[in-house]
C-alpha cells in the first residue's frame, strides 16, 4: 500500500495502524537478513507508536501521516534510539533528541519503524562504506543499492515502508533512489531543517523523502519543511500543500536539457531510458529543448573539495570527549588520535586529509578559494537556464547500479556515480529522481529533475503527472 492509502484507512478507523505496523515488521523480519536495509530496527518503540494512533481521540483523526510506517536514515538523530551514521566511532551513540524531521514525522503521526544503513557520515555512493557493512540492492543482489542513502531506498523498495527519510549532499537521495526504482526528493537547501542530521558538508546537507509516489513524497515534505528555530539555516518561508499541486497537467512545461553534459559519458540503455522519459512528459505538452551548462564539468571537482573541506571541520567533534567512543591512551593527543584512528573507516580518514590539504595556508586559494569560484559559476549557469526553462532533465546517474565490491578498490569511479547530481547541491536547488525505466538486466533507471529554488511543488507536480501516465514505478522486484 502507498502511505496516502495506509493514512486514509487509518484515519476512517478502517484499517489498524498496528496490524500495518506489524506486517512491515513481519517482512522485516523475513527479508532484511538478506537485503540488510536497517541497522537498528525498533520493534517495541514502532508498535508502541501504532498503539497509540490507533488510540488517539477523534480529535487525532486528520494526523496527515496517520499509522504510515517511515524508516530513517541512520545519520538522523531518534531520542533513546542508537544512531550510528554508518560509523564504528557512533556504535553505542543514544542521541537525547530527536531530529528536527523525526519529531515532526511523529507529531504528524508517521511509525518509526528503525534506522536504516548509509555510508559512513553519509560519505560514499554504495552503502559500502558503512561500518555495518553494505546493503544489496533489491533488484540484483549483487550489486550497490546505491548510497549514501542506500538502505532507505532499498526499505522503500523492497516494500518495507512506503516512505523513508534520507540525507542529499551531493546525490544521497537521488542516486539510491534511482538504483532501487523509487522517487527521491532533494529540497531546496533551507526547506528543511537540518538541526539533528549528522553534520557532512553543511552548506550542501539537506533532509528529504524516498517513496513510491509522487504524493507520499508531497505529504512527508510538507510535514518536514518549514522554518526551526533550532537551525538558523532553515529558511522561514510559508510552507505550501504541496499535495494541492498535484493532479494538473504539463502542458506548457518547459523541459531543458544540457546535451552537452550528456556527452560525458552515459550507458546507451540509461540514455535510452531517459529518452523515454522525456518522451512521456512531451506528450503530456511538455516542450524539450537543449540547454547549457557550460560549468557542469567541474562539478565533481568542486564538490569533492567543498564537501571534504566542511567535513574535515565537521568530523573535529569526534574526539573521544563529547561523542560516542573513546580509546584511552596516555595522553590526551593519544586518546584523540586512536580514538579516531580506530573509530573512523578509511573513506572517512581519506576525505579528513583531502579536506584538511584544502584548508590548509599555502594551498586554501588554490584549491578551496578555487572551488568556492567555481561553485559560483555553477550556480550562474542554472540561474541563466531557469530564464528561459522551467526544469533542467538529466539522468540520475551515468549508469545503472554497479556491482557490489567494483568500484571500492578505485574512489575515483566510486565518485563518478555523483557527476549528474552534484550540480543541484552545488546551487542549493531542488531536484527529484523518477523511475523512467529498466536496462535490458532489469534494474531501475532515473529521470532526474531540477527545479528553480523553492519549487519543489513543480517537480512534484510533474513526477505525479508522469507516474499516471507510466508504470514503472509500480514495477517490484521479486524477492
Ligand atoms: N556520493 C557523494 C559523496 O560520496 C554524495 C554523498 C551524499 O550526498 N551524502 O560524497
Amino acid at each position: 500500500m502507498t502511505g496516502r492509502e495506509i493514512r486514509d484507512g487509518v484515519a476512517r478507523r478502517e484499517l489498524s495502524a498496528t496490524e500495518v505496523c506489524r506486517s512491515c515488521l513481519a517482512r522485516v523480519e523475513q527479508l532484511d537478513g538478506t537485503l540488510r536495509a536497517f541497522v537498528t530496527v525498533d520493534v517495541d518503540g514502532a508498535l508502541a507508536a501504532a498503539a497509540a494512533i490507533d488510540n488517539r481521540p477523534r480529535t487525532a483523526d486528520r494526523l496527515p501521516l496517520a499509522g504510515i510506517p517511515v524508516a530513517i536514515k541512520d545519520n538522523l538523530c531518534t531520542g533513546g534510539l542508537r544512531t550510528t551514521a554508518g560509523s564504528r566511532i557512533l556504535e553505542r551513540f543514544v542521541p537525547p533528541y530527536d531530529a528536527t524531521v523525526v519529531s515532526r514525522l511523529r507529531a504528524a503521526g508517521a511509525v518509526v519503524i528503525g534506522k536504516t544503513n548509509c555510508d559512513e557520515f553519509a560519505m560514499g555512493s554504495s552503502t559500502e562504506h558503512s561500518a555495518y557493512g553494505p546493503s544489496c540492492n533489491p533488484w540484483s543482489h549483487d550489486r550497490a543499492p546505491g548510497g549514501s542513502s542506500g538502505g532507505s531506498a532499498v526499505a522503500v523498495s523492497a516494500g518495507f515502508v512506503p516512505l523513508a527519510l534520507g540525507s542529499d549532499t551531493g546525490g544521497s537521495i537521488r542516486q539510491p533512489a534511482a538504483f532501487c526504482g523509487v522517487l527521491g526528493l532533494k529540497p531546496t537547501y533551507g526547506r528543511v531543517s537540518r538541526y539533528g542530521l549528522i553534520a557532512f558538508a553543511s552548506s550542501l546537507d539537506q533532509v528529504g523523502p524516498l517513496s513510491r509516489t509522487a504524493f507520499d513524497a508531497a505529504l512527508a515534505l510538507g510535514v518536514i519543511a518549514g522554518a526551526d528555530s533550532s537551525d538558523a539555516t532553515c529558511s522561514g518561508r510559508s510552507v505550501p500543500r504541496y499535495e494541492d499541486a498535484l493532479g494538473g497537467d504539463v502542458r506548457g512545461l518547459r523541459v531543458g536539457v544540457p546535451r552537452a553534459v550528456l556527452e560525458t559519458g552515459v550507458d546507451t540503455e540509461v540514455l535510452d531510458a531517459f529518452e523515454q522519459g522525456l518522451e512521456v512528459l512531451r506528450q503530456r505538452g511538455a516542450t524539450v529543448s537543449d540547454t547549457a551548462l557550460p560549468h557542469a564539468k567541474y562539478g565533481i571537482p568542486v564538490y569533492y573539495l567543498v564537501a571534504t573541506a566542511e567535513a574535515s571541520a565537521n568530523l573535529a567533534r569526534y574526539d573521544g570527549v563529547r561523542y560516542g567512543s573513546r580509546v584511552p591512551a596516555e595522553s590526551l593527543a593519544g586518546m584523540y588520535e586512536q580514538t579516531r584512528d580506530a573509530g573512523f573507516g578509511a573513506e572517512v580518514k581519506r576525505r579528513i586529509m583531502l579536506g584538511t590539504y584544502a584548508l590548509s595556508a599555502g594551498y586554501y586559494d588554490a584549491y578551496y578559494g578555487r572551488a568556492q569560484q567555481g561553485r559560483t559559476l555553477i550556480r550562474r549557469d542554472f540561474e541563466q537556464a531557469f530564464a528561459h526553462v522551467d526544469v533542467v532533465a538529466l539522468p540520475t546517474t551515468p549508469g545503472a547500479a554497479f556491482r557490489l565490491g567494483e568500484r571500492l578498490d578505485d574512489p575515483l569511479q566510486m565518485y563518478l556515480a555523483d557527476v549528474f547530481t552534484v550540480g543541484a547541491p552545488l546551487a542549493g536547488l531542488p531536484a527529484i529522481s523518477i523511475p523512467c525505466g529498466f536496462t535490458a538486466g532489469r534494474l531501475p533507471v532515473g529521470l532526474q529533475l531540477i527545479g528553480r529554488s523553492f519549487d519543489e511543488e513543480l517537480l512534484l507536480r510533474t513526477a505525479d503527472a508522469f507516474e499516471r501516465d507510466t508504470c514503472w514505478w509500480k514495477s517490484e522486484p521479486v524477492l
